[in-house]
């Protein structure tokens, strides 16, 4: 282990540093200038509060928004890290014994606002600070705000550029997590940054599973239908007020606790929503875009948008409030074509035609997310200008693409219709007289008497829409950028019209979400252990004051809930935990867990009938390989239903499997280490034994185990 991993496991309990931190931290620690450049959840915070930890003096942390640096301050506390805030919600003396703290060298991290940072009280203080103890670094988090062109631009930000030349031996880092080089640049030219190491990461979020769904008219019962099928925390976004408290109304009605956050609620009542979501004594927040700027709560497993959003920026700030930790979450778009009307609506009303024309192209790169047959994250990360190869595993398209039909002859009605119209309208009046309306206008410009007219009754408006929007998707067809868009045939329509080529287009299936995987005895055990893991944070959370997350993570309860450490050795051994946390927490939790597994006197569960089967064949004596090939299974996949058959009580004996002194080394092994994954088990006895022997040995192990307790 390098110095910096164990600082690492010191300080934050982690094993092993992301991509790219530990190269960061160094280049802090030689004192470089730096723009780190990570999407949100990456793990910034991480690359300026090590080396803090690291350096002689104090770091002085500038952050835009009160509630983040408080929670900040809260998490390092609650690490044994001695960090501390100043701000406007403190009373004088408060700030004094702040500061005094800080001149007598107690405190390694100070979190502030930019314009406390560059007020004149305050630099004579930084002065003193230098002189004193030194300051070891200044870090600008969300450093976009400096920047004119960035999504928050804030005037105070713009005072930091004096730090550069005020202090030119302490070095700076800026973080950001806004993607757009030109703010890139900004943040360098306006921060003065000194020849820095700049650092970009991808913009991918490989634990966020992106969905769209179309919108049913019963909006309220599909809603209900995916919290049900997801748990955790989560927050639905509406574009209206009014939506944002019927919903949350309906899912209480429904017996979910839900909460509604808009402008329109008194500032009292919004905050008070906000903390009881972040504390998890409700679970969902129905909120406007009014929520989530200075939201620090990692642990959201879902993001729902109940309308389609403007931009897809936004639609990735937003979505990306899910699974700040690392965890997997979801993020569902809801989407109708109506959503396109209103926005276009909202456009039409802006009076400069170039932001008209800007609103336009972000709207088409949204409606081309939503609409796209193919891997989502190319769309999404192209805007970001990068290039994915797709087949992300992670969108609805690629984990169950979308089948294709054979549209070519509603193609050709639909785009000779655009023809005999001369090329002149949009969509809706081509579907218009592809049915047959008989609306005033259809009679107005004689469009009842085109050859045309009434030839496409047999499908419904949606699916014209459908398709309409399919053939623009694929460029089968223009539209116009005008605001009308209206449609004009293009090289491609010609040749489907001429029977030349062919249309295939998409038909959802909609409903992707979470294929129930069958869960092992095993992990459903984990499931159960981890739901009071999870109450028991909760409660010390509430004892203490704090959220729940501060605590420990939902990755450090799920790490637990799985490997059931029963002593505080093995506990602190896992990822997240550090040394102060365990001294603090640990005998709660080993308690917990103890008084878990002697609960689970028997499983419940039966064997399923493949794992029946199995147990048939080894009643008539045949042996692994005999039973694998008579299967037809793997002799690994044999050997997993013997395992999980042991774990489940049934006649088994080990002996006939793996040989009596192999089985003590291993069981040694376990007890030592603790019941963990193969892998560990694995490395801990040096490899001197295969999977297959672990896996039945463990599974032994396990089932003596609970014997012993009943
Ligand atoms: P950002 O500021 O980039 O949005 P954070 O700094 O809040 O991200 O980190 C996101 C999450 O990742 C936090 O829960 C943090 O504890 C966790 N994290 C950061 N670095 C590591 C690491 N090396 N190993 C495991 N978890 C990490
Ligand atoms: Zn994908």
């Amino acid at each position: 282990m390098s110095s910096l991993q164990q600082a690492l496991k010191k300080y934050f309990g982690y094993d092993t540093f992301r991509d790219g931190q530990e190269e960061i931290i160094a280049h802090a620690l030689a004192n470089k200038d730096l723009l780190v450049i990570m999407p949100t959840g990456g793990g910034k915070s991480l690359c300026f509060q090590l080396p803090a930890l690291l350096k002689k003096g104090v770091t002085i942390v500038v952050s835009p928004l009160i509630s983040l640096m408080q929670d900040q301050v809260t998490s390092l506390q609650d690490n044994g890290i001695n960090a501390t805030f100043l701000n406007s919600t403190l009373d004088y003396n408060e700030v004094r014994r702040r500061e005094d703290d800080i001149l007598a060298g107690k405190i390694k991290l100070v979190y502030l606002a930019p314009e406390r940072l560059v007020s004149d009280r305050f630099r004579d203080f930084l002065d003193r600070i230098n002189q004193t103890i030194s300051i070891s670094g200044f870090a600008i988090d969300e450093a976009h705000c400096i920047s004119e062109w960035g999504h928050d631009f804030r005037q105070e930000y713009r005072q930091l550029k004096q730090l550069r030349s005020r202090f030119p031996h302490v070095s700076l880092m800026a973080l950001t997590a806004t993607a757009t080089p030109r703010v890139q640049q900004d943040m360098i030219r306006q921060l003065n940054l000194r020849n820095p190491t700049i650092r970009r990461f991808s913009f991918n979020r490989a634990n966020l599973y992106y969905e769209v769904q179309s919108r049913h008219k019963r909006t309220h019962p599909q809603i209900l239908n995916l919290i049900n099928r997801i748990s955790g925390s989560g927050i639905i976004y509406c574009f209206a007020r009014k939506t944002t408290e019927e919903l949350a109304e309906g899912l209480q009605k429904n017996g979910i606790l839900a909460l509604p956050y808009h402008g329109g609620l008194s500032d009292k009542i919004r905050a008070e929503n906000q903390d009881k979501f972040i504390r998890d004594d409700v679970q969902i927040i129905v909120a406007t875009l009014a929520f989530g700027m200075g939201i620090n709560k990692p642990d959201v497993r879902f993001v729902i948008h109940h309308d389609l959003p403007k931009n897809l920026e936004s639609y990735y700030q937003e979505s990306g409030r899910a699974g700040r930790d690392g965890e997997s979450a979801k993020c569902i778009l809801l989407y109708s074509s109506s959503d396109e009307v209103k926005l276009n609506y909202f456009i039409k009303q802006k009076e400069n035609l170039a932001e008209q024309k800007i609103a336009r192209e972000q709207l088409k790169k949204v409606l081309a997310y939503a609409e796209t047959n193919y891997c989502r994250r190319i769309v999404q990360l192209g805007y970001f200008g990068e290039k994915f190869k797709g087949d992300c595993e992670g969108c609805d398209n690629c984990l169950n693409p979308p089948q294709k039909q054979d549209w070519t002859i509603e193609s050709q009605k639909f785009l000779s219709c655009v023809a005999r119209t001369q090329e002149r309208f949009g969509a809706k009046r081509i579907i218009d007289v592809l049915r047959g309306s008989k609306g005033k206008k259809i009679y107005e410009y004689g469009h009842h008497l085109l050859t045309t007219y009434g030839i496409g009754k047999d499908h419904s408006e949606e699916e014209w829409k459908h398709l309409a929007r399919s053939l623009v998707f694929q460029g089968l067809v223009n539209q116009t950028n005008d605001g009308y868009n209206i449609l004009k045939l293009n090289k491609q329509s010609w040749l489907i019209l001429r029977q030349k080529k062919k249309v295939e287009i998409a038909i959802s299936n909609n409903d992707n979400l979470s294929q129930i995987k069958k869960e092992s005895p095993r992990q459903l055990q984990a499931e159960l252990l981890l739901e009071r893991l999870k109450q028991l944070r909760k409660k010390l959370a509430d004892r203490e004051n704090i959220a729940p997350y501060v605590i420990f993570g939902d990755s450090t309860l799920k790490l637990m809930a799985q490997m059931q450490p029963q002593t505080l050795n093995i506990l602190g051994k896992l990822s997240g935990i550090t040394e102060y946390k365990l001294n603090k927490y640990g005998n709660h939790f080993v308690q917990e867990i103890l008084a878990f597994s002697h609960e689970q006197i028997m499983p419940s569960a039966l064997p399923s009938n493949t794992q029946m089967k199995t147990l048939q064949l080894y009643q008539q004596g045949l042996t692994l390989s005999e039973i694998s090939h008579k299967r037809g299974f793997s002799i690994s996949t044999i050997t997993e239903h013997i395992s999980e058959l042991i774990e489940l009580n049934q006649p088994i004996d080990i002996n006939n499997f793996v040989d009596q002194k192999i089985q003590q080394e291993i069981i040694k092994g376990i007890n030592q280490i603790g019941d963990t994954s193969l892998k560990i088990i694995k490395e801990h006895l040096q490899d001197m034994y295969n999977y297959d022997q672990i896996k039945l040995v463990r599974a032994w192990y396990r089932r003596q185990k609970r014997e012993n307790y009943t």
